[in-house]
Parts: structure tokens; sequence; C-alpha cells
């Protein structure tokens, strides 16, 4: 059942309006603007019904400020506003309100205006995260890799823990295509993405398709030995797929795995040690291919072999 807060400082009210939304939604109700916020932040409600005039902050400033917030900003609000007030009506449209119904409360349109809403939002989540899915195979895409990293980045600068930016690429990979050809070449891309996935599972790590049979990854908390050594295992584990390469190159389907950790400052960027990364993968390549290259905060090199 999907969740709808009522923000009203009318008992009366947000009680009527339970009463007709109870059987097809969870509602939880708040009687203060500043309740409504804190409710509004701490779950995911899939509607906001908000009355205008109450006491204290007030519908508009409420508005205003769930748009500020990150994990408010896009569930939709519908006001609440009386027959005769058509100022209000104008000015919450304007700011941004999905909607408006009126007092006294008409059951049959205040049920048709909610499940109109809910419905909307409900496939603008379902499109958002098609757009940050890889179609291939269903982990996330490079758009989610640039606004995530992002994020995560600024998030470690802040805690000052340790960040780990890494990238795969699997191995002579132009090879196998010619040789079994490319719809081949998609079954082992989706085999080694999942695998690798599934030891990247930790809240504190993220693991995208970059592109082509490239993928990029990041890690925050552990040390460079610590992500060393579990990249290693990852590399082995791809390895132990026993997925047949062409013989002319290698016996099995094997990965490069290079990466650098180190602790963020304010001033460090992102993309400087994403290259750092990609140079340690480069250098993978160059001595052997399917070994993990690493760089630790003092750019001195971990080998694998
Ligand atoms: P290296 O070990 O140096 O990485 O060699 P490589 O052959 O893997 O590298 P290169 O970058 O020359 O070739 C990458 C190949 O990956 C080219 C293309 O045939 C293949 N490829 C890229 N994207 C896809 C895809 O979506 N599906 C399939 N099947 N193949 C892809
Ligand atoms: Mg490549
Ligand atoms: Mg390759």
């Amino acid at each position: 059942m999907e969740k709808i807060l009522v923000v009203d400082d009318s008992a009366v009210q947000a009680a009527q309006l339970k009463e007709i939304l109870d059987d097809a939604y969870d509602i939880t109700t708040a009687h203060t603007a500043e309740d409504g916020l804190r409710l509004a932040s701490s779950e995911a409600f899939s509607l906001i019904l908000l009355d205008v005039v109450m006491p204290g902050m007030d519908g508009f400033t409420l508005l205003k400020r769930l748009q500020e917030e990150i994990v408010t900003q896009s569930v939709p609000v519908i006001l609440i506003t009386s027959l005769s007030d058509v100022t209000h009506e104008q000015r919450g449209l304007i700011m941004g309100a999905v909607d408006y119904i009126t007092k006294p409360f008409n059951a049959a349109i205040v049920k048709a205006r909610v499940n109109t809403h809910v419905k909307l939002y409900r496939y603008r989540r379902q499109a958002e995260q098609q757009s940050m899915t890889d179609q291939l195979t269903g982990i996330a895409n490079r758009r989610r890799y640039e606004s995530y990293s992002r994020k995560k980045w600024k998030e470690a600068i802040r805690l000052g823990a340790p960040f780990s930016i890494f990238m795969f690429d699997i191995d002579r990979f132009k090879v196998y295509n010619d040789t079994f050809g490319h719809p081949a070449g998609d079954k082992v891309i989706t085999a080694v993405a999942q695998t690798a996935a599934s030891h990247l599972q930790r809240s504190t790590d993220f693991f995208a398709r970059y592109g082509g049979e490239e993928f990029v990854a990041f890690s925050l908390g552990d040390s460079a030995e610590q992500i060393f050594g579990h990249l290693k295992k990852i590399r082995q584990a791809v390895e132990d797929l026993h997925i047949p390469h062409d013989p002319t190159v290698a016996q099995w389907v094997t990965v490069s795995i290079g990466g650098v950790t180190l602790i963020p400052k304010a001033d460090s960027s992102f993309d400087s040690y994403l290259k750092i990364a990609d140079t340690m993968l480069y250098d993978a390549k160059k001595h052997g291919r399917n070994q993990v290259v690493w760089a630790d905060e003092r750019m001195k090199q971990l080998w694998e072999t």
C-alpha cells in the first residue's frame, strides 16, 4: 500500500481525509508543519496533502521547505484550500504544488485526484529507475554512476574516510567477439558484471557499467590493502567462471582491474583520481592482464604478480 502524508492543523479535517482514502492508502497525519516536515523526510511518501492555512509555519512555507530537501523535493504535494480561496490556489500551483482540493471535501473528487497523482508519481519513479539501469546487465549505468559518484565523493570528503575508485576491463574482448560473435560477447559482459556485482554488495560499495566491456566502481571506508585484497578475489571469481576464451589468446575470460585508494581533501578532484585508476588499469594490461594493480595514498603501487 502506498503511503500518503496528510498535514492539517484541524484534526477533524485530517480525520475526514483519512476516512476517504484509508481503504486504498496507508495514511499518516501530522497536525503541524514542523511535524509534517520531519515525517516527510524520514519516510517514503507517494503524496503529501497539505493544508495551506495553519498556525505557525503555514502550508506555503512547508511546501518551499519540502522542495529544498533532496529526499522530499520530488514527492507531489496537493494543497487543501477553501472554496473561496482562489489566490491561495494560484500561489500554490505557481510554487509547484501539483493540484489542489477544496473544503468541504467531495470524497469522489478527492479520491480521483489522489489516485491520479499517486499513479503519475509511480510512473515517474519507474522511468527514473530505468534511465539509471544498464539494459544488458541490469546493474547501474553510466548516468547513475555520474550522479552517485559525485554525491559519495562529497560524503567521503566530509567524513574524512578512505575512498577507493577502480576500473575493470575484460581482457582481449575484441578477439572474443570476433571468434564467438557479438551475442555471445553480450552474455559474457552480463556474467562478468553479475559476478563482480555480487561481491560489491555492501551499502558502501557501488558498481556500474561504464560502457562497452568496461566497469567502474567505488567503495568507502577500506584501506588500500583491504580493498586490493577484495578485488583480487573478484578477479579470481571471474576467472573461475571458466568461460572459454579464444585459445590463441587465453584459456578463460578474465578481467584486469586498476584502482586507487585515498582520503579525499576538500580540494581533491574526483576526475584526477579516476584517471589514476585508469592508469593502474593500463599498467595491469601492460603487465600481462588478468591482474589487479593498485595505488595507495602515497601513489605507491601494489602489484598482484
Ligand atoms: P584489452 O585486453 O586491452 O582490453 O583488449 P580488448 O580487445 O578487450 O580491448 P578493446 O578496447 O580493443 O576492445 C573492446 C571490445 O569490446 C571491442 C568490442 O568488440 C567489444 N565490445 C564493446 N562493447 C560491447 C558490447 O556491448 N557487447 C559486445 N558483445 N562486445 C562489446
Ligand atoms: Mg576496453
Ligand atoms: Mg578489454
